[in-house]
């Protein structure tokens, strides 16, 4: 790809771009002046679509005019409300929809979804997991090791790159599930880390992990809307993901489910189970005795959570529309991009010196077909001596990054709603700090 250090190269960039008009999908967050921020925490809490507020109402209406009746006669029946959802999911994720379900919330559905998942024995009773998790993880993983009377520090087994590296090989990690082979119960990983922004290979773990007798499952709230996903494909046994981030789909928004489809029929798979997990066609019987829904549904506990999916119906919607193939594209262009710019500027000027820690793309012709990309969206940065100070110079210049301890700024430029342009000016503005 040929680039230009320019404001009119990025112009054109954006001028060019097939998603241009997208952006008018979203409200835009303002600074007090007035000005459009520019929005790079969409990896932390994606922008609400305009049509959000309009579908909340609608079921505000219904409730309003029909009650409970609005059950069944609603615009859009509460009854099945979750059933709006599941089509564009299932396409979002590479999954059929019988394998995918919303409901609840993250870290709730990381926990049923270990209660079937995780069922350790005497002699095959650990969880790998990336070392320096998103705390719920460890907490919940934690947790869960201690309901089955294990000591963490016996059950949990973290891995971290290698001495000098930020990010973790995938070979390293194949090789330690091997290592741990017949005491593996579980390998827990994020689908994209959180810190460093690296997607990790969930076809080659999921493999490994299956080679050693083991289930693998995956966290995938910075992944989901982020990267290419085939999960079926990739033979997953299961996923989550929240759908605020890269989702848009609004704060404490609902989650999503990925069960594949070989669990389906299984009625022997423990699970907490609530009524909206039972056959709908004698739901309503009041019977005793649970009978599991088929697929991911059966692992629905309560009733919709309507509201909140609204948004995230309309928000689907917006990826449809776009489609994750273009939007990848884009994601590319930006990636490669953004390393033009910075190697200009860290070649152009010595007072501060900006590192990626994210791994980074081969060529910037991105990656072959069937490759394995090794980021999305998110660029961590680090910079010596004042990373916090330039983090609160952006934030006052109308730059809205993530700061995360001990010493990274997150930028995440998301095809959907971010330009080109933002991204010259986010470069532009490290000169002038
Ligand atoms: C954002 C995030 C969470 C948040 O969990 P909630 O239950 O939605 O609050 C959990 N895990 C990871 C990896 C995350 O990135």
């Amino acid at each position: 790809m040929h680039f230009e250090n320019t404001l009119t190269f990025a112009q054109a960039l954006d001028a060019q771009d097939p998603l241009k008009n997208f952006r008018k999908l979203f409200h835009i967050p303002k600074t007090k002046t007035g000005k459009e921020v520019i929005y790079f925490t969409g990896n932390s809490l994606g922008l609400q679509p305009i049509t959000a507020k309009e579908a909340i109402l609608q079921e505000l209406e219904d409730w309003a005019n029909l009650g409970g009746e609005a059950h069944f006669e609603g615009k859009n029946p509460w009854f099945s409300y979750h059933k709006l959802l599941t089509e564009p999911t299932a396409k979002l994720v590479g999954a059929k929809p019988i394998e995918v379900v919303v409901m609840n919330t993250l870290t709730v559905n990381l926990h049923l979804l270990m209660v079937s998942f995780y069922r350790p024995t005497p002699k095959r009773f650990k969880i790998l997991m990336e070392g320096g998790a998103f705390p719920s993880d460890q907490y919940a993983v934690e947790s869960q090791v201690k309901m089955h009377q294990l000591l963490p520090e016996d059950a949990i087994v973290e891995i971290f790159p290698r001495e000098g590296e930020t990010y973790l090989r995938t070979d390293d990690i194949t090789k330690k599930i091997n290592e741990i082979g017949g005491e593996l119960a579980l390998v827990l990983f994020g689908g994209v880390n959180y810190y460093t922004g690296q997607a990790f290979d969930m076809q080659a773990i999921t493999k490994a992990a299956h080679e050693v007798g083991a289930v693998a499952g995956f966290d995938l709230a910075h992944a989901a809307g982020n990267i290419p996903l085939k999960l079926h494909e990739w033979n997953v046994d299961f996923a989550t993901w929240c759908t605020y981030k890269y989702l848009n789909s609004g704060a404490g928004g609902t989650s999503g489910v990925f069960i594949h489809e070989r669990y389906a029929y299984n009625s022997e798979i423990p699970r907490l189970a609530g009524w909206w997990g039972h056959d709908e066609k004698e739901r309503f019987l009041m019977k005793k005795g649970f009978k599991h829904i088929i697929g991911a549904e059966g692992w629905q506990i309560s009733n919709a959570q309507v509201l909140p999916m609204a948004v995230h119906k309309e928000a689907l919607k917006i990826f449809e529309d776009a489609g994750m193939d273009r939007l990848w594209d884009k994601h590319l262009k930006m990636n490669a991009y953004f390393y033009f710019l910075i190697d200009h500027f860290n070649q152009s000027q010595a007072k501060i010196k900006v590192e990626v820690i994210t791994p980074k793309y081969e060529n910037q012709n991105g990656v072959p077909p069937n490759g394995v990309p090794p980021c999305g969206c998110q660029i961590s940065l680090v910079v010596q001596n004042g990373g916090k100070n330039l983090y609160n110079f952006l934030m006052e210049s109308g730059v809205s990054t993530g700061w995360r301890e001990p010493e990274v700024i997150r930028i995440a430029p998301v095809p959907l709603y971010n330009t080109f342009e933002e991204i010259y000016q986010f470069v532009e503005l490290l000169k002038a700090f």
